[in-house]
């Protein structure tokens, strides 16, 4: 018997020959092999007489072979195999061309099934190159719902359902990780039981039911790993805060904007948590620019307001970003604070107003005098001292997976040797997302997260006109920036490369740059904005755009997340097809934060029917919660996070968008991670502990 750990290669030969070809496809092993789903299954359920064949149309017959030739066709010199059969009732050919081995394989007297659109030639009937297999007690290539798999390489579908077969016949009953329990009150069919039927059917009934079961078990280990993390992460002791109610108040008093009613809430969610003795685990989620950053700014100065000198870390996915957090923070709070401030990156760091060596900054740190500490994701990923830190915030918490959250509080214990009895303490944590997630795909992804929610936007914002542009009309709109231009306003311009090295002819930020500059706009100033760029020289770049010393700045994605310039209206997107919705979105959020009216320009490279209407979204609705719906729908959901990196989406079976499956998963997953009766039972312990290993992977 196999093991499903088994390597793939001991299975066959053909699984030996064809190890690279299934490597591709991360096949591995032999439970790779059997998780390796079909993504389609051809009814080739009937078996018709040859009495009942038409021509051209597509059928299976089972018939005996009577006779066969090996021709060798002199026009094209090529070996043509002959058959002739028959069902005790009609007469029948097959042909296969340069295939000798089919010569081999069927024998005069053979029982076969062919599948394939037969032709009427000299008066009889004709299949050319059929599928055909030996008439078995169990077939798998014909006379029933017939797998097809995805493939790769010279691994054919035949061999694929030959070696997956083989697999299942040969590891036997595999053990069941669910509870008997579980089965038994969800009617599940068992593991061994579900995969034969997703593969070999027998029938419409029994892929169901496989299916379903298939797709609990893969939402459910998802659904145990937010569990588990969950688990292992509150069982620590945080620092629990007091509200400062006075001293937020005086700070909301002095802002610019009163605060709108959802801020308010989620602000007293935030406070709640942070009240109590285990630690916050929170999403905040809200459209761009619905005013997350002063939400968090309150909680982090509630945080340093405590007798104790506790801290905290903002982080931002890129150095612009940090960069804005620690400016407006600046800006927002009141100038005693200033000396508790720190912005940390690569190459500077800054203290208040004072730049600072590194070395200090560490020790600002280190001492608590740094009270919090902006920068990005480096300030949990280096080894970076705090004295007390007990609010880590994460701004766009997609890119920020469960491994970083393992590393943060991997580093917060392991912290005990600089002293003190607080040392197994860990920190809240506040993660911001302007990724309107669909309340089901959150529940997936973050379901070990309580989430909360900023719907309306602040008062006096207009929403963005977007327009989908067609080429001809690019001159027209280079007039309109102009004329924006000439009212002193800004425009952003978004390609969706650094370089010209793409083939399909997408759009890059150099072309663009040199093209506005030297022929659309010569006579005014156009900046350039990627990734390659070194970060003085990217926020140099942005403060001078900020501060309106240039009309137009020409960038790839990396403008994508949270950057704010008030004075821009135009947000030009070329190649936009390229983006998805919810990404376009995020484009679009850039512009429209102040209240003159702001306009969206979408252009095509490539203007097929369906990009124009997947853009023609964009047109309709200025929900970002409805697009990421549509994203979802129509690219699948690596597509919201514009990227498709993370691994916690590889779902083979299920879908994002099957909440009662969903829901179901973790109510199954809660009891397991929490109740007594399943913890103590061996295989599901040892489950557990799989998952948990997994998930340190991941
Ligand atoms: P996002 O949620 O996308 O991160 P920000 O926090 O950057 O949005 O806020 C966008 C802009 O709106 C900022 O300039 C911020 O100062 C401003 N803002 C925040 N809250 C309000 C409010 N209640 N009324 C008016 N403007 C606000
Ligand atoms: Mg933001």
């Amino acid at each position: 018997m196999l093991k499903l750990e088994d390597e793939v290669s001991i299975l066959h030969k053909i699984a030996k020959e064809k190890k690279k070809d299934l490597a591709k496809m991360d096949i591995k092993t032999i439970g790779d092999l059997l998780w390796h789903f079909p993504f389609r299954y051809d009814d080739l359920s009937e078996v018709k007489k040859i009495s009942e064949l038409e021509a051209g149309v597509l059928a299976t017959v089972k018939v005996t072979v009577t006779k066969i030739r090996v021709l060798r066709s002199w026009k094209k010199k090529m070996m043509i195999t002959e058959i002739n059969a028959t069902d005790n009732e009609g007469e029948l050919q097959a042909i296969w061309f340069r295939q000798k081995y089919v010569s081999q394989i069927l024998k005069v007297g053979d029982q076969i099934y062919l599948n394939g659109k037969p032709e009427i030639k000299n008066n009889t009937w004709l299949f050319s190159s059929p599928n055909y297999e030996k008439v078995k007690a169990v077939n798998i290539h014909s006379a029933r719902l017939v797998p097809i798999y995805h493939t790769s390489g010279k691994l054919s579908q035949k061999q694929l359902r030959f070696l997956i077969n083989l697999a299942l016949k040969q590891t036997g009953e595999i053990d069941d990780p669910l509870p008997v329990d579980l089965l038994n009150k969800e009617d599940y069919p068992w593991l061994y039981q579900a995969l034969q039927s997703i593969h070999f059917p027998e029938d419409q009934n029994d892929f169901a039911i496989a299916t379903q079961r298939l797709k609990f078990q893969e939402l459910f280990y998802l659904q145990c790993k937010y569990q588990l993390a969950k688990k292992s992460y509150v069982q620590y002791d945080t620092w629990p805060m007091n509200i400062q109610e006075k001293t937020l108040q005086q700070i909301m008093k002095s802002l610019p904007f009163k605060l709108s009613n959802d801020q308010i809430k989620v602000l007293k969610e935030i406070l709640l948590d942070l009240e109590r003795e285990q630690p916050m685990n929170r999403l905040v989620e809200g459209d761009v620019g619905s005013g997350k950053t002063i939400v968090a700014i309150l909680a982090a100065l509630n945080t340093i307001s405590q007798k104790e000198k506790l801290q905290v870390a903002f982080m931002a996915p890129t150095e612009i970003l940090a960069w804005q957090h620690f400016e407006n923070i600046k800006k927002l709070l009141p100038e005693k604070y200033l000396e508790k401030i720190a912005f940390l990156s690569k190459d500077r760091q800054y203290f208040g107003h004072d730049l600072i060596t590194k070395q200090e900054a560490l020790a600002n740190i280190k001492s608590a005098k740094a009270q919090i500490v902006i920068g990005t994701h480096s300030l949990i990923q280096e080894k970076i001292n705090f004295k007390k830190l007990a609010l880590v915030i994460i701004d766009e918490q997609h890119r920020f997976g469960v491994k970083q959250r393992q590393a943060l509080k991997q580093s917060s214990t392991g912290r005990s040797a600089s002293g003190g009895k607080n040392t197994s303490r860990v920190p809240h944590l506040l993660s911001l997302t302007a990724t309107p997630i669909p309340r089901t795909l959150a529940l997936t992804l973050y379901g070990d997260l309580d989430i909360s929610l900023i719907q309306e936007k602040p008062q006096g914002r207009k929403d963005v006109k977007t327009l989908l542009v067609p080429e001809r009309k690019r001159l027209a709109a280079y007039k309109f920036i102009q004329e924006k231009i000439d009212q002193k306003q800004q425009v952003f311009i978004i390609c969706p490369l650094i370089d010209e090295s793409d083939k399909l002819g997408y759009k890059s930020v150099q072309a663009e740059h040199k093209k506005l500059n030297e022929k659309i706009f010569p006579d005014l100033e156009i900046g350039l904005l990627h990734g390659k760029l070194k970060s003085a020289e990217k926020e140099d770049l942005m403060k001078r755009f900020k501060n309106n010393q240039f009309p137009i700045l020409v960038a790839t994605s990396v403008i994508e997340v949270g950057v704010d310039i008030p004075n821009a209206t135009i947000m030009m997107i070329e190649s936009a097809e390229r983006f998805g919705l919810s990404q376009l979105h995020q484009f679009r959020g850039r512009v429209g934060r102040n209240s003159l009216a702001s306009w969206c320009l979408l252009f095509t490279t490539d203007d097929s029917h369906l990009n124009k209407e997947r853009l023609k979204a964009l047109e309709k609705t200025n929900n970002g919660f409805e697009l990421a719906e549509l994203d979802l729908q129509l690219r699948g959901s690596g597509e919201i996070f514009g990227t498709k990196q993370t691994g916690l989406l590889k779902l083979k079976i299920a879908n994002l968008h099957d909440t009662k499956l969903i829901k179901k998963a973790q109510d199954w997953a809660k009891k397991i991670v929490y109740q007594e009766k399943y913890l103590s039972n061996h295989q599901l312990q040892k489950l557990l502990l799989d998952l948990k290993t997994e998930m340190h992977l991941e």
